[in-house]
């Protein structure tokens, strides 16, 4: 291994020391056991070998947000067994490639891409789990800034999931968002997403992944009662430009 490969595995060993760290601390004040989180890498615009050192450091589960990046870099880490996560925007179109890397998809938000989504595993051979996300800043009719269905959409959505063969609902995921009544409050719109998972594992029992909480707000997300923290820049470091 080159120099710079080992230091940069050991620049990503301490940055994965240090979010697991907090997962665990955020566990102790939640009263919670840190098995019962699952940290997901978020790799998007760091390329595989970062996903390879990452493996070897123990990570198993790993996210991307564009079809095409995550579609390369899946291939170029089919030997390490990982599970990947879809959390990006989906357009329907992508759907074919997304279902054959993708164990997870987090960004669920219409009957249009249950569908397709459907279709495409189906064809492919596979079953996918299906988070819906929720959109609160879309709470009370109020128009989301980024992709997700609002709370009252959630079921009518999970029992197109759970209807549709090569699918299965999963859970619930969001973004905390930046406007809207849960603005600035993490917490709050991780406490509101944890009351529509427990609407949903009434009807849905097996929908129970709540997929919350980013590098700035996953101490929120694990009190609210995340199981599935999604961790890009406190792994991977800052990302260039906006994505
Ligand atoms: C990029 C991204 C993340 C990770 O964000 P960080 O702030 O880098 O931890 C989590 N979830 C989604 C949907 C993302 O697009």
């Amino acid at each position: 291994m080159s120099g710079t490969a080992n230091d940069r595995r050991a620049e990503l060993a301490v940055n994965l020391a240090r979010v697991e760290e907090r997962i665990a601390r955020a566990c102790v004040t939640a009263g919670r056991e840190p098995k019962d989180v699952t940290l997901v890498v978020v790799t998007k615009t760091y390329p595989a070998d970062d996903v390879r050192l990452l493996a070897e450091l123990g990570v198993r589960q790993v996210a991307e947000n564009r079809d095409q990046e995550a579609a390369s870099k899946a291939a170029a880490c089919s030997d390490l067994s990982l599970s990947w996560h879809f959390v990006g925007q989906l357009q329907t179109n992508k759907a074919r490639s997304v279902v054959r890397y993708a164990d997870f998809v987090h960004s669920v938000d219409r009957a249009r891409l249950v569908t397709a989504l459907s279709s495409a595993a189906e064809r492919e051979g596979r079953r996918i789990g299906c988070l819906v996300q929720v959109a609160l800043d879309r709470e009370s009719g109020a128009a989301g800034q980024r992709g997700g269905v609002g709370p009252d959409g959630v079921g009518r959505l999970a029992d197109a999931i759970a209807a549709a063969p090569g699918l299965w609902p999963a859970g619930v995921m969001t973004v905390a968002p930046l406007s809207g009544p849960y603005a600035g409050r993490p917490d709050a719109a991780f406490e509101r997403l944890w009351e529509i998972s427990t609407r949903l594992r009434a009807d849905h029992p097996a929908a129970n992944m709540v997929s919350a909480g980013m590098s700035a707000d996953l101490e929120e997300a694990v009190a609210a009662g995340a199981t599935h923290v999604r961790i890009g820049s406190a792994v991977l470091g800052v990302r260039p430009g906006l994505r």
